[in-house]
């Protein structure tokens, strides 16, 4: 019990140290961080930390012009689904919660990979629908680098749960949802998240302002942003792997 207050709360520190959270987002991260090792025990929480640190890794790879704090907005929209995982195991004390918690957790590791190691690819960027090629770094677009680093995340992720006495057939569900969920991440990028265009330096941009200037909405949702989107493509993979579990 109580190393599921001390070891979230180390990430907790580190998170701190790194300076790489709003006050709420560092809480609301901590809190589902011992929510998840006290319900799922260390692996979960292995799958955790290894994501976090691997997060702000992607962080200084991915070329941003600024370096934006996580909010407690972000934390809930990426965590909340895995967190709902790890209570159903705790209550119903089912292996398939298990597999739907490293599914959930390493779709969000796969978009992560793919979004910071995908923005180094030389090659081209297409649709993840039509395959037409999109601009570098638009939101949504997808590389084979960046498909090969979702893979990644799952194959890690995975392993975790593999170390942790999980079946070799249940490494494989992950890895495959972990791939597909951040796929359905790149498809909701490009098709439903709110595209903008500033009336000051005529770019396309993903914020309702830019310029000090009220942005005009050119493409999906003005309510979808990428939280919104990551919210969304945990809970398709939530469902999912629900249903792989139940058919298997
Ligand atoms: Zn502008």
């Amino acid at each position: 019990m109580y190393l599921a207050v001390l070891l979230p709360s180390l990430l907790a520190l580190f998170a701190l140290y790194k300076n790489k959270m709003t006050l709420p987002g560092l809480l609301a991260a901590w809190l589902m961080g011992i929510v998840i090792t006290f319900c799922g025990g260390l692996y979960p929480f292995f799958a955790l930390a290894t994501t976090f640190i691997l997060t702000i890794i992607s962080d200084h790879l991915k070329k941003k012009d600024k370096d934006e704090k996580r909010t407690i907005y972000q934390m809930f929209s990426n965590v909340l689904t895995c967190t709902l995982c790890s209570v159903l195991y705790y209550i119903k004390q089912n292996d398939m919660f298990l597999v739907m918690f490293y599914s959930v957790i390493g779709g969000s590791l796969a978009d992560t990979l793919a979004s910071s190691i995908g923005s180094l690819a030389k090659g081209k960027n297409i649709d993840p629908l039509t395959f037409r090629k999109m601009k570098k770094g638009e939101s949504g677009a997808i590389s084979s680098l960046g498909l090969s680093a979702s893979v990644v995340g799952g194959i890690i992720i995975g392993g975790i749960h593999y170390l942790g006495g999980g079946w070799a057939y249940e490494y494989l569900i992950i890895i495959i949802m972990s791939a597909f969920g951040s796929y359905i991440d790149s498809v909701m990028g490009a098709y439903l998240q709110g595209k903008f265009k500033c009336s000051k330096c005529r770019k396309i941009v993903e914020e309702q302002n830019h310029c000090n200037h009220k942005t005009k909405l050119i493409k999906g949702f003005a309510f979808m942003d990428n939280n919104t989107v990551n919210l969304l493509s945990n809970i398709v993979v939530f469902i999912t792997s629900y249903i792989v579990m139940i058919l298997r």
